[in-house]
């Protein structure tokens, strides 16, 4: 089932960066931009369900649309939603400049500003990057600044499991992270130890993502339904776990299963659990057209 409590609109796919780890494969050539019209239809869709409490933009890179990410968020507001924006803080050439970015969200008020900051956004200057000045000037305004840090993958270990290898970073190989972080000297392990999905809970999902597309998903690239050919409510009555061909088998076995049930031809090692799921999805793109896309993720 379904109890959507957040809808994330990914304003669009385009970013001024082009992220190793990216699940979505942004980048400043992508294509699939929303318009206002989608937007509003979208949030009225999710105030007329009545579980919905909060709305996130985010993308890509929402700033690049930056009076379409502002309209959304007043929409937004009339209906009481609690509002949070994903930046990068390209923006912030100072602090200064930050600030004139940044005050026309607290003026709309109840805003938390998730920032990207990490190895992959600031590169080696994490102490003056765009996004620290963004860090700095949401203090300064108050705003909720909340640090989104992924780190490259690295071996770690946990006191916890002493001489177990454990991959670090926090980078999940799904999308972009498939082909450009593969790494010999990151561990490996077999496709079936993966036979549970590590982030998403296929018969009780809370938080749906919404693409310019029209494409509904949790985990990106896994659709559930198109609102452009069905209400929003729909979607959420119509799912059923055990009945969608990509999430039974996450549920029921994890990525394993996905490999089991449609005998792909995937029996290898793979980095992690969403390594092996997103090279599966991808062999059962031509096979599962609707509930797999949109094309560009994969
Ligand atoms: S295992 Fe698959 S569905 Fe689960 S979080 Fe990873 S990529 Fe997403």
């Amino acid at each position: 089932m379904i109890k959507l409590n957040g809808l994330h609109l990914l304003l669009t796919y385009k970013c001024t960066y082009e992220c190793d780890h990216c699940f979505v494969k942004s980048s400043p050539f992508a294509p699939g931009t929303m318009t206002f019209e989608k937007v509003k239809d979208s949030i009225d869709q999710a105030n007329k369900l009545g579980t919905v409490d909060s709305i996130y933009i985010e993308g890509g890179e929402p700033f690049l649309y930056y009076p379409l990410m502002l309209e959304s968020l007043r929409y937004a507001k009339q209906f009481g939603f609690k509002l949070g924006i994903v930046t990068n803080g390209y923006f912030a050439t100072s602090v200064d400049d930050a600030l004139l970015w940044l005050q026309p969200l607290c003026e709309i008020g109840g805003i938390t500003l998730c920032i990207s900051d990490d190895d992959f956004h600031s590169g080696a200057d994490r102490e003056d990057s765009a996004a620290q000045r963004t860090q700095k000037a949401a203090e300064q305004l108050n705003l909720t600044g909340i640090e989104i840090c992924i780190d490259s993958p690295c071996l770690t270990s946990d006191p916890h499991k002493p001489g177990e290898i454990i991959l670090g970073g926090g980078v999940r190989f799904r999308g972009r992270a498939a082909e450009m972080l593969i790494d010999d000297s990151l561990p490996k392990f077999p496709w079936d130890n993966f036979d549970k999905c590590p982030d998403e809970n296929w018969d009780e999902i809370t938080r749906l993502h919404l693409d310019s597309y029209g494409n509904l998903y949790p985990c990106q690239g896994i659709i559930l339904g198109n609102l452009n050919n069905q209400t929003l409510n729909e979607v959420v009555k119509g799912y059923d776990h055990a009945t969608h061909p990509i999430a039974a088998p996450l549920h029921s076995g994890g990525p394993a299963e996905l490999v089991r049930r449609y005998n792909l031809d995937l029996k290898d090692a793979y980095h992690d659990a969403c390594h092996l799921c997103f090279l599966a999805r991808k062999s059962l793109l031509p096979r599962f057209p609707d509930a797999l896309g949109p094309e560009q993720i994969y």
